[in-house]
């Protein structure tokens, strides 16, 4: 029988605000030059007064009601001691027992996974250590950090990944965080445990994850390990681990021999905080829709199949610009024929579009081709005004603010339907290329591909190729 592991999740979001925690310095995680952003309150200098930053408490609210968690009507901080050289004060104020937000959950893959309690604190500075000395910035220290504690309700290296993500996709819906996790915005660590009964394993703590990939491969790198290490009949070591993300393997960084004592106690310099029903009620308005909300509504509005629904949510931007072209297309759907006109468009969206998108951000791009001429370019392509070819050509000329129409005109590049045209078009390519009719001739059908594309390289792309194709297989008959 094989051991079942145990998975809970420890992680920290730094907070999108204008100020950090406590004081009024700039909360700028971009900020690269050191000890820019400080104060004596965040330099933790004597006789300094912390004032809470409300946006921040709003945000962590916020993020508690989004995950399914009661927000108590008392909350308060308190301190944290313990000393590092990053962490000016010799203390952190955290929350220990009151946390703003508990017992929530988070559903994924149809499992309610349990959240025990999301809180408020700082963050600390940063060393950054050189050949024979180390420096401190202190231009994170005083950040707002929210940490989300789990239930160990997780069974595996994946769905560990999968709650994260999921995580990191509400966060940025609820604009609290950016949850870049290789900025360290977003900061994951891994409590797991192997055990073939109810019965609980020894815990092993794994640090220093910044990235999903991370995530994934450090709790399948450890249950490999612990498995080893029992089936030997020894005995699992509770310690706390880092992840080497070259070696792709997790190194010991120090045992725990018992829980750390961080005394903690209330925060004098702070008031118990008491949040009314009405304050709770106006955060609950703001929450938008979320990713579960969406994907559920997006496949039910637009009947699209579920990998185009998973690009539409986790690009939220995308998914957005998508719903702004259909509601241009709307009008004109009943007509013509709602579904392959959204598969149309998700067509080109998810392909074309989104590889302009790589040089640009959605909103960027929105400002260049807007939804409105996109819808356009779409309803071109439905009635057959265009062929995809020509979209394709149009789509880049597009970015640089024009309209479709104005670009077709100007350029030439209306589909040609006059078959008189087409005609003369192709008995000129016909007395060009004398080798390939004969080849025709002789029943090579590679020729007729050929032929084809010379047509089509004459008209520019403009003309229909069955039609070309139909055209030239009459033509070349009556020869
Ligand atoms: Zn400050």
């Amino acid at each position: 029988m094989e051991y079942k592991p145990t998975i809970g999740l420890e992680i920290h979001i730094e907070l999108k605000t204008n100020s950090k925690m406590f004081c009024s310095c700039k909360n700028d995680p971009d900020e690269k030059r050191a000890n820019f952003n400080i104060c004596p309150i965040c330099t933790a200098q004597p006789g300094t007064l912390p004032v809470p930053n409300k946006e921040a408490v709003r945000k962590t609210i916020k993020t508690g009601l989004a995950l399914n968690c009661q927000i108590p009507e008392t909350s308060k901080f308190d301190r944290k001691n313990y000393f590092y050289p990053d962490l000016p004060k010799g203390y952190q104020i955290s929350q220990y027992d009151k946390p703003f937000c508990k017992e929530g959950y988070l559903e994924i893959n149809n499992k309610k996974v349990r959240i025990t309690r999301v809180h408020l604190e700082e963050d600390t500075g940063r060393l950054i250590h050189e050949k024979e000395s180390s420096l401190v910035d202190f231009n994170r220290a005083g950040i707002p950090l929210m940490e989300m504690v789990t239930e160990p309700d997780l069974t595996s290296a994946k769905e560990a990944r999968k709650f994260a993500e999921e995580l990191q996709l509400i966060l940025r819906y609820l604009n609290v965080s950016d949850a870049d996790m290789e900025k360290g915005q977003m900061r994951v660590e891994v409590n797991i445990s192997l055990s073939k009964n109810k019965t609980l394993g020894t815990k092993v703590e794994i640090k220093n994850l910044n990235s999903f990939r991370s995530v994934e491969k450090s709790i399948d790198y450890e249950v490999e390990r612990q498995t080893e290490i029992l089936d030997k009949g020894k005995k699992v070591v509770q310690e706390t681990r880092g992840w080497n993300d070259i070696k792709s393997i997790t190194v010991s960084q120090r045992e725990k021999e018992e829980a750390h004592d961080y005394r903690y106690f209330p925060e004098p310099d702070l008031p118990t905080i008491h949040l009314d029903k009405e304050f709770i009620n106006g955060v609950k308005v703001e929450i938008p829709e979320l990713p579960q909300q969406r994907r559920e509504r997006m496949a039910q509005e637009y009947k699209i199949d579920e990998k185009t629904v998973e690009i539409f949510t986790s690009n939220k931007d995308l998914g957005e610009y998508f719903e702004k072209v259909m509601s241009e297309l709307r009008d004109w759907l009943e007509e013509a024929g709602y579904q392959s006109l959204i598969k149309l468009a998700v067509n080109y969206i998810t392909t074309d579009f989104w590889s302009l998108f790589g040089k640009a951000s959605i909103a960027e791009l929105e400002n260049k081709i807007t939804p409105e001429n996109f819808a356009e370019l779409i309803k071109m392509i439905y009635k057959g005004e265009i062929s995809s070819k020509i979209a394709k050509q149009i789509l880049p000329e597009m970015l640089k603010g024009a309209d479709p129409s104005h670009i077709i005109e100007e350029k030439g590049l209306t589909q040609l339907t006059d078959s008189g045209e087409i005609e003369k078009i192709i008995k000129e390519v016909i007395s060009k290329n004398p080798k390939a009719v004969g080849d025709y001739k002789k029943g090579k059908e590679a020729a007729l591909q050929f032929l084809t594309g010379q047509v089509m390289s004459a008209t520019r792309g403009r003309a229909q190729p069955d039609i070309v194709q139909k055209i030239l297989k009459k033509e070349l008959g009556s020869l």
